[in-house]
């Protein structure tokens, strides 16, 4: 019988030092809260938060962070809060509406041009501003059947030029799966580009090894990396030596941040973010406002602040580090720039 080359249940034995590391992801708030030396009475409030979206982050994460300092930017973006089980107007389950452009499980069509796979139900690390925190992922599991229909949805329609693997995180896959799944895709002639969206390798850099480069560059398709870092705390010596290799088999590798209060909302963390980005080979590409998911509102920026940040930015870094602002708008045929 065929290996399914998308089920998600292929998951290989860790042995790699990834998936080690992604294996062993801190999941229990007492654990994390101690690890940092932080007050232990957080811990209640933690667990309670984490019984609807439970905590998960990687040691090479944790390790970025400041002991001690509940304003720990890249702590701020793992801590599960109180704030989270405040029900607070205007935040939804399915903010995006995604599931209104969900021709077949596990595949999003919302724009014009590119088709968006849910890869995987797996991240290696839980961002509590995470707009599919409730994504139903156990009805978007790429089973055999499924997969073959969302090969022929994409052959059947010569507009679609580019595949974008997200998730979850694309990258949890196994480097054979992903291998497999664009073999499979590249011999789709009218698709032209597959782009990852991964916060994988900021929070694991060891994930880009010789045998994932190998899998997006062996095919005619044209690969994109896009990171998601928050933080110029997120980008150390590590991330950017991990990224080197991808530079030298030419994969273009972006960014999108999220506009995070505590987090990055100041015009120096958003300048330092671009600078060290680009720094390490990264080029600035969106930076999103907050999407209204139920349990992040305490994350929220007022588009006015927004784009008063945006104005500085734009006054103080040359054009290419400055990232387009923008937020999605379910029914929009594009994303929705805000200046
Ligand atoms: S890595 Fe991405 S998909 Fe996973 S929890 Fe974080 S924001 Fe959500």
């Amino acid at each position: 019988m065929r290996a399914n080359p998308a089920d998600d249940t292929d998951m290989q034995i860790p042995t790699a030092r990834w998936q080690q590391l992604l294996s062993s992801a801190i999941s229990d708030p007492a654990e994390l809260i101690r690890l940092l030396e932080l007050p232990v009475e957080l811990v209640e409030s933690a667990r309670r938060a984490a019984e609807q979206f439970p905590l998960r982050v990687p040691m090479p994460f944790i390790e970025r962070m400041r002991k001690g300092d509940l304003q720990d930017p890249l702590l701020k973006q793992v801590l599960p809060l109180d704030a989270e089980l405040q029900p607070v107007p205007g935040f939804v389950t399915d903010p995006l509406a995604e599931m209104q452009n969900n021709p077949h499980d596990g595949l999003i069509h919302k724009y014009r041009g590119r088709v968006l796979l849910i890869t995987t139900s797996a991240c290696a690390i839980n961002c509590r501003y995470c707009f599919r925190r409730h994504f139903p992922y156990q009805e978007n599991r790429l089973g055999p059947d499924q997969w073959q229909r969302i090969l022929d949805y994409i052959a059947a329609d010569d507009s679609i030029h580019e595949v974008l693997f997200s998730g979850g995180d694309p990258l949890a896959a196994p480097d054979g799966r992903i291998a497999r799944m664009l073999n499979e895709l590249a011999a789709i002639a009218h698709l032209r580009r597959v782009r990852f969206h991964s916060r994988l390798p900021v929070v694991i850099p060891q994930r880009i090894t010789d045998q994932l480069i190998a899998a997006l560059t062996g095919t005619r398709l044209k690969p994109i990396l896009v990171l998601h870092a928050n933080h110029a705390n997120e980008i150390d010596a590590v991330l950017s030596e991990a990224l080197q290799p991808l530079r030298q088999a030419r994969v273009p590798v972006l960014n999108q941040a999220v506009l995070l209060k505590g987090v990055n909302d100041s015009v120096e963390a958003l300048k330092t973010l671009s600078e060290t980005l680009f720094d390490a080979g990264v080029l600035p590409y969106y930076l999103f406002v907050l999407d209204p998911v139920a349990g992040s509102a305490h994350f929220d920026v007022s588009d006015d602040q927004a784009r008063k940040l945006f104005d500085q930015l734009q006054r103080q870094l040359p054009g290419y580090l400055v990232p387009k602002l923008a937020r999605e708008i379910p029914g929009e045929p594009s994303k929705t720039l805000l200046i």
